[in-house]
């Protein structure tokens, strides 16, 4: 389970989704560690002035959609980047968007700071990822409006009007995994998601299906290496199916976050994943590293109304976002 993570921003920034709560729930926020509110504080600090831009004047036109979205995916910068159609579902309640189109972006986490989890290195790992994506989606959305198209900036790190995981689905990023995550074909679940919203008119991509859910039928690594035992043997019959017409896997955050909250966000379902005989899980330099160990520590006792508490995972813009202020009224 990869939860949105941390507003670390104090007080003044009131949260949609009321992360405070939780937290009171298990006790409060436990986890301090000096390098990952640095990157956090960069975020708050210095990203989310940046989230908006002018729009050049003059419109540079594309004679195809696919044009306009081979030119989109050749300016931006991350590992994985896939376009879709936004819908009235991808879009959280009291939130509105005008966008037809989002550019999905994908930033991986390196494997090597994951062979302990929890960890503090993993922790570190999850947020310097955070704040590179949010340069990758505001450089590309700085790119669009230089060729005169508005957009808007949806970072990774909470407070998007978007679910980047639907979006992400839909734009070919992968299936969901027994925990939760979107598995990658290629670079496993070690990834963050951030979007791009625009009218531009682009081609889209569509949604993949490489074998991913069968496998995490016969597979349940990341089940036997969830310390609160959160991560469910089948999958969840409610009707609702994911893009590959499976019923989806259903993570207990009731037991998940208070496990989560105190150990470094956890992160252990996304390091042990099995997907691919851990093809993706190399280091910089390509070469295979070790599966991880998982020191389970203490289980906290689970929270009962997991439903009521994750259901609106969002965090406040700041006050220098004035365009995403006037969304939400
Ligand atoms: S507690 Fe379980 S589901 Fe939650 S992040 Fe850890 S391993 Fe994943
Ligand atoms: S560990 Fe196995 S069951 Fe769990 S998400 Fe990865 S591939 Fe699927």
């Amino acid at each position: 389970m990869s939860y949105v993570s941390l507003p670390v921003l104090g007080q003044s920034h009131a949260a949609p989704f009321n992360w405070q709560t939780w937290y009171e729930d298990v006790g409060g926020r436990t986890i301090s560690i000096p390098e990952a509110d640095a990157w956090m504080r960069a975020i708050v600090e210095d990203q989310v002035p940046r989230f908006d831009g002018r729009v050049a004047p003059m419109q540079q036109h594309f004679a195809t959609p696919r044009e306009a979205a081979d030119w989109v995916k050749a300016s931006a910068k991350s590992d994985i980047v896939g376009i879709c159609r936004v819908e009235a579902a991808d879009v959280y309640a009291g939130r509105s968007v005008d966008a037809q189109y989002a550019i999905v972006l994908g930033s991986r986490m390196r494997y090597e700071h994951f062979v302990e989890v929890p960890s503090e290195q993993a922790a570190v790992e999850c947020l310097r990822v955070y704040h590179q994506l949010g340069e990758e989606v505001i450089a590309l959305a700085n790119a669009i409006r230089a060729i005169g198209h508005a957009c808007t900036v949806e970072h990774p790190l909470g407070d998007s009007s978007v679910m980047h995981i639907p979006l992400a689905l839909k734009a070919g990023f992968g299936e969901l995994g027994r925990h939760g995550s979107i598995i990658h074909p290629t670079f496993g679940p070690l990834f963050r998601i951030g979007s791009v919203l625009t009218n531009l008119e682009m081609a889209i991509d569509d949604p993949v299906d490489a074998g991913i859910g069968a496998f995490c039928d016969r597979c349940k690594a990341c089940r036997q290496f969830c310390p609160p035992d959160a991560i469910p043997d089948s999958r969840f019959d409610d009707g609702i199916v994911d893009h590959t017409g499976r019923p989806r896997y259903v993570v207990d955050t009731g037991k998940c976050f208070p496990y989560f909250a105190r150990q470094n966000y956890c992160s252990a379902c996304l390091a042990v994943c099995a997907w691919a005989r851990k093809s993706w899980a190399v280091g910089l330099d390509g070469q295979p590293l070790p599966f991880p160990s998982v020191p389970f520590g203490t289980t906290p006792p689970p929270l009962s109304q997991r439903v009521e508490h994750h259901s609106y995972p969002q965090i406040r813009r700041s006050e220098a976002s004035p365009h995403h202020r006037s969304k939400q009224k």
